[in-house]
């Protein structure tokens, strides 16, 4: 016995739902993926402005810390010159005081120039690795997003076409077959929605059918569906 005609067309629609099913999934994934690389980008962004900051801190640092050396030794020349204008020896005494405490400042704050300056440099070096590592990754990560889109755009036209054999398939199947066909895709959610029976089985869920789904699923052009699963089933030889 040759295949119900009907049944014949169903089944290349099926092929061609299927397809372009599978194409609508593999879509729905990218908005995820481009966002994961978004975030991506962002979270190495965001740690690079952290170690640029932190470097710019220190810059900052050394800058005030030199500011006050100068301003030590302004007013450490403001009690010298005082100093050559004085006459009592204890004023005097107290002036060269303050300019020892003037120096012992200088002192220190030169001391912690030092140090600034030596971080400075091992800042450097490792802001410098770091914006290499960073423009590394961000190559990378703009080459992923890139090929992602191509892919999409790839795919997307895989959609317009299959889409379009879809339709194409619908053709010459009546729109209660049709109707029928739609509603068990919504039922079964997954395909296949059109299977055999082989002794009396459903080829989907695999149980048995009733004498009454079987006897239907010989006739031409009846859509029996299966008791237990709801697929659209023909009988095959
Ligand atoms: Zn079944």
């Amino acid at each position: 016995m040759a295949l119900d005609p009907l049944i014949e067309k169903l089944l290349v629609l099926q092929d061609r739902d299927v397809r372009r099913d599978d194409i609508v999934r593999r879509l729905e994934d990218f908005p995820a993926r481009k966002a994961s690389i978004e975030r991506e980008i962002a979270g190495a962004k965001a740690a690079f402005d952290e170690k640029s900051a932190a470097h710019k801190a220190l810059e900052l640092k050394k800058r005030d810390c030199e500011r006050r050396v100068e301003q030590a030794e302004e007013q450490r020349a403001r009690f010298r010159t005082q100093q050559l204008a004085v006459k009592k020896n204890d004023e005097y005494a107290a002036l060269e005081k303050q300019i020892e405490g003037a120096a012992a400042l200088i002192d220190s704050l030169e001391t912690e120039v030092m140090e600034l300056m030596l971080a400075l440099d091992e800042s450097e070096a490792a802001l410098a690795k770091a914006r290499e590592a960073f423009n590394a990754d961000l190559n990378r990560l703009n080459e992923n997003l890139a090929a992602l889109a191509r892919v999409q755009a790839s795919v997307q036209a895989d959609l317009d076409g299959a889409v379009a054999e879809a339709e194409s398939a619908k053709a010459g199947i009546a729109p209660d077959s049709l109707d029928l066909y739609a509603y068990v895709k919504t039922r079964v959610r997954r395909a296949p929605y059109i299977v055999p029976v082989e002794e009396q089985h459903c080829m989907g869920c695999h149980l048995k059918v009733s004498n009454d789904v079987l006897q239907q699923a010989r006739m031409q052009g009846a859509l029996p569906r299966c008791d237990s699963c709801g697929r659209i089933v023909y009988f095959d030889r």
